[in-house]
């Protein structure tokens, strides 16, 4: 009988992976939220605790096996996935205990101390329960505070940057299972005082980074880096919102002297009157009869007393949220109806924005930031990251390409969306280094315009203008290094920090992809 040699080495590798195996899940599949990505690990995992992370991040790390941590699958690209070992967030969810004698400053009592796992939804609760609020915030709330962070997602307002921007400290378990706490160089923690241990569990060792290269490449890093266990945010006041949103035409928005020129001029965006702290835009990219444009200018104004709280079905003209709710479960056959009467869609598009203006909505700031139960409609996006001076340069094109796609009854079945973000220091944000125009193209999930759509604006966009594809919201446009190159001057500074802290552990499909895996498979 042949007996197989098992040599010592490789039988230490067996039971550490025969340990792993035991400790995690089987191989049931993973896809994110719009189901344009789906994964069938060899491991996977809900890790509660850092203890927990370590382990089987040094177990995996050991035996060569690529480890990703997801957050709650809102991305539309691959940037979450491997097909080895995978770690979902629904046990890494909870406020921790923030230990105010390592801080430099301890009576700073807008810093909180959260798990990487807790969703925004979650977040805005207890912060409110603090009488504190996030500074900022895009227009939904499902996601995690690392998924946020992971992919630079934003609000609207040029005197804010990436929910990022508001993290001052994390904490990340890297190559080979150890936890390092990343900071700016100038960072909250006193490197005098600090313990050298985790808050929660002295037995585990944190090395503590004050480093601005380290910390500009963690804090944006598409979950490459190694998986966070916990962050540390600089939060708000609680403040309240008034929304008053405004159906105009693309000549009064562009003219001289109008809105658009001011804010890009970097003055009050309303010559007479009030500015909002946040400005956006939505708009159809068809033309009407005058050949000219619908736009609807969202302005907030914030508000540090308290306002009326008004409930989401006041919002818009009466029955907005009503009929909103209604396409979330009628979205398939809507998107059939479309497909077969493309023409529809420039009527849609038009009775989307008239439905929505609104003089006077107001109510606590998360409330207002959030869209509402439009989110919950099933639809894919892609969002592209202009300098903000090619804003009238990029909406003009989208006019031109959405005439062109329609001719090939390829059609908009939601309006554009067109927000405004302060630039980053986060080396590979899509704001890094330049004040960003966003333009976000959405489509109902069921249509059979919106891939085709969605990829040619994201390709035209990026050929054309060198518009960064937003690392979430995305169909894998990006193939190479070269092209990141291109798109991010800071990217090689990038690259060296991101090496630092992974050997090849957390390389994953994105990594693949874009050419930069450290250990390609
Ligand atoms: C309905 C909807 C609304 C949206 N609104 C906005 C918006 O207003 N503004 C905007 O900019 N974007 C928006 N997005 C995009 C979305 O915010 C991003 O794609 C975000 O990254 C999703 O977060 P998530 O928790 O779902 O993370 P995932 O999509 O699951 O993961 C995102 C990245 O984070 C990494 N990651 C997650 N947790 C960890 C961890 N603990 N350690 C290391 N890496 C980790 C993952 O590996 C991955 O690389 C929206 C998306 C949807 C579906």
């Amino acid at each position: 009988m042949n007996r197989t040699r098992i040599s010592a080495p490789l039988l230490t590798r067996l039971l550490a992976l025969a340990a792993l195996g035991g400790a995690l899940a089987g191989c049931d599949e993973w896809s994110n939220v719009m189901q344009t990505e789906k994964v069938t690990p060899q491991y996977r995992a809900q890790p509660d605790s850092a203890k927990q992370l370590m382990s089987y991040i040094s177990t995996a790390s050991s035996n060569g096996k690529r480890v990703r941590m997801t957050g709650s699958g809102h991305s539309a690209s691959d940037i979450a996935i491997t097909n080895e070992v995978l770690f979902t967030p629904e046990k890494l969810n909870q406020p921790l205990n923030l230990d105010r004698a390592r801080l430099k400053n301890p009576a700073d009592d807008k810093l909180v101390r959260v798990m990487s796992g807790m969703r925004i939804r979650e977040m805005n609760t207890f912060l409110d329960s603090k009488g504190l609020a996030f500074t900022n915030l895009g227009g939904y709330d499902g996601q995690t505070i690392a998924g946020v962070m992971m992919t630079a997602t934003h609000g609207s307002g040029l005197a804010y940057g990436p929910i990022a921007d508001q993290v001052q400290s994390i904490q990340m378990v890297v190559e080979g299972g150890r936890m390092v706490q990343i900071e700016p160089t100038n960072g909250i923690t006193n490197p005098l005082t600090f313990p050298r241990k985790l808050e929660e569990d002295s037995t585990i060792p944190v090395e503590l980074i004050q480093d601005d290269n380290a910390f500009n490449a963690a804090r944006v890093s598409f979950g490459s880096m190694g998986v966070i266990y916990s962050v540390v945010l600089k939060a708000d006041t609680k403040f309240w919102l008034r929304e008053v949103r405004t159906k105009v035409k693309w000549s009064d928005i562009k003219k001289p002297g109008g809105p658009l020129e001011r804010l890009l001029q970097g003055l009050p965006v309303n010559a007479t009157g009030p500015s909002p702290e946040h400005w956006e835009l939505q708009y159809t990219p068809y033309a009407d009869d005058n050949g000219d444009h619908t736009f609807l200018i969202t302005e907030r104004f914030r508000s540090y007393t308290p306002l009326p709280e008004q409930p989401a079905s006041e919002r818009g003209q009466p029955g907005t949220d009503f009929v909103s709710g209604l396409i979330t479960v009628m979205e398939m056959p809507l998107a059939g109806i479309i497909d077969t009467f493309p023409s529809l869609s420039k009527v849609i598009l038009e009775q989307t924005m008239t439905s929505q203006a609104d003089d006077n909505y107001t109510n606590v700031s998360y409330k207002v930031f959030h869209i509402g139960v439009v989110n919950d409609t099933p639809a894919i996006a892609i969002e592209a990251a202009f300098d903000y001076n090619q804003t009238v340069a990029a909406i003009e094109r989208s006019f031109a390409l959405s005439d062109s796609l329609f001719s090939q009854n390829i059609v908009h079945t939601s309006p554009i969306a067109i927000r405004f973000v302060k630039k980053t220091d986060a080396l590979v944000a899509m704001q890094n280094g330049r004040n960003s125009m966003f333009m976000e193209v959405i489509g109902l999930k069921d249509s059979k315009s919106t891939q085709p759509l969605l990829k040619t604006y994201q390709r035209t966009m990026y050929q054309e203008l060198g518009a960064r594809p937003h690392w979430g919201l995305d169909l894998n446009l990006l193939t190479s290094e070269s092209q990141l190159r291109g798109l991010y001057p800071k990217w090689d500074l990038w690259k060296t920090q991101q090496r630092r802290f992974n050997g090849g552990t957390f390389d994953g499909k994105v990594t693949d992809r874009l050419g930069i895996s450290v250990r390609p498979r």
